[in-house]
């Protein structure tokens, strides 16, 4: 097989859709029309059994009852309505008042948790945000000791978008479910990747999303417990009383198709991919480290995504290495705000400096990954570092074995 460029390296941004999933979508665009809503024809009927179909595929990647799937427009749309609707619902006081109840969370979450829990503490919710250790994970003691009298909701990843660490999520379950605190994971780059039980880990509240399992982008879900607790959530979207009054609007019925096909593949080829995936990750990570030095991995090493590495190239701003490797589609560990190129807040959190965070890359690898892009990336990456770092006075400062954190700067 010959190799086509550009590459995609970027699965944990999105995932290109399975054409197995598009195929299973097209009816519903212009044969199978109906709205699920529409009760009272078989134009209706037919819609309704189609999303039926997907929510018990959807329902048994993870785990759950069929009518614990709630579908959204995608994990944000989750996240925000778990952690708003969960925290208005536990809620110990009323809208306006201060020490309405107590969250936790963590510093190296995705936005889309981050911001709603910002949007929590000013209406009066205290919100712990927990440090994770160098190796990125947050564990259940840390989640034990953070928590209070008061606390009414814990939110965290089970793995993180950046750098794939994974947080022990089944014994924060069972620790939450011991203390009658209710527990939301962001599953967004776990499900449909790894096994996902959400009764074995306890677990009461997990957005995931289509668009990152080779699905469609725009719809995902939010599972909520019916039993053992029954969790509320106070709705966002009000109107027809759709997904049982969490979520109203007109169902997304060929994005809920694509979903679930989604679901039902990755059920059957996730361990497959896994093992490959791992295999060619662990490869460009052994190349990488053999042919270069000053060459970081962040965050744990075994408890982690296998699919994907997050790698600081010491004396390489990631920026220009990604500008050196175009025909690669990769993250760097820069964020480009309006003004500034700042470094990854996820990567900083692990004490990475930052020096370091901006020289760093993301590749996440996907079910079409082939061994031929995986060669030819490697060896591209490794030999623009060396170009670059040709450049780099510091490295050759380095070299000569000057230790360049002590140096003083005479003008900034
Ligand atoms: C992509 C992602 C999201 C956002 O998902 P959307 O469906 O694009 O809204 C949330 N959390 C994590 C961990 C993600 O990777």
């Amino acid at each position: 097989m010959s190799l086509k460029l550009p590459i995609y390296f970027d699965h944990a941004a999105t995932t290109p859709c399975d054409p197995r999933v598009v195929e299973a979508m097209l009816p519903y665009f212009t044969e199978v029309y109906g709205n699920p809503g529409s009760r009272n024809h078989s134009f209706g009927w037919a819609g309704e059994a189609a999303v039926d179909t997907a929510r018990d595929q959807v329902s048994n990647l993870i785990g759950a009852d069929r009518k614990e799937v709630v579908f959204t427009s995608g994990a944000t749309e989750s996240n925000n309505l778990a952690i708003k609707g969960g925290a208005q619902m536990y809620a110990k006081k009323p809208a306006g008042s201060t020490g309405r109840g107590h969250v936790i969370t963590a510093t190296h979450e995705h936005k889309a948790t981050l911001d709603p829990c910002k949007r929590l503490q000013k209406e009066g919710f205290d919100v712990t945000f927990l440090e994770p250790g160098r190796d990125g994970i947050i564990t259940a003691e840390m989640v034990k000791n953070a928590m209070r009298d008061d606390t009414i909701l814990v939110s965290l990843l089970w793995a993180n978008n950046e750098i794939g660490t994974i947080n022990e999520v089944p014994e924060i379950g069972a620790l939450c479910h011991d203390r009658g605190v209710i527990f939301h994971v962001d599953g967004t780059q776990w499900v449909g990747k790894m096994p996902t039980d959400v009764n074995a880990a306890q677990i009461d509240l997990m957005s995931f999303s289509a668009h990152k399992m080779y699905g469609p982008k725009g719809v995902g879900g939010l599972y909520v417990r019916r039993r053992r607790p029954r969790v509320r959530l106070t709705a966002l979207a009000e109107g027809g009383g759709q997904e049982r009054g969490f979520r109203s609007g007109t169902l997304n019925v060929t994005g809920i198709v694509g979903l679930g096909k989604a679901a039902e593949l990755a059920s059957q080829e996730m361990t497959k991919d896994a093992d490959r995936l791992r295999k060619l990750r662990d490869r460009i990570e052994t190349t990488v480290t053999e042919k270069l030095d000053t060459v970081q991995i962040n965050g744990h090493r075994e408890k982690r995504l296998p699919h994907m590495t997050n790698i600081s190239f010491g004396f390489v701003e990631g920026e220009s290495l990604m500008m050196a490797c175009k025909d690669i589609a990769m993250s760097s560990g820069s964020a480009c705000t309006s003004a500034s190129l700042e470094p990854s807040y996820v990567l900083k959190a692990l004490g990475v400096g930052d020096d370091l965070a901006h020289s760093s890359l993301r590749l996440s690898l996907g079910r079409w990954t082939t061994e031929e892009e995986v060669h030819y990336a490697t060896n591209k990456i490794i030999e623009s570092v060396e170009k670059l770092r040709v450049l780099s006075p510091l490295y050759d400062m380095h070299n000569e074995g000057i230790d360049i954190t002590k140096i003083e700067w005479a003008a900034h």
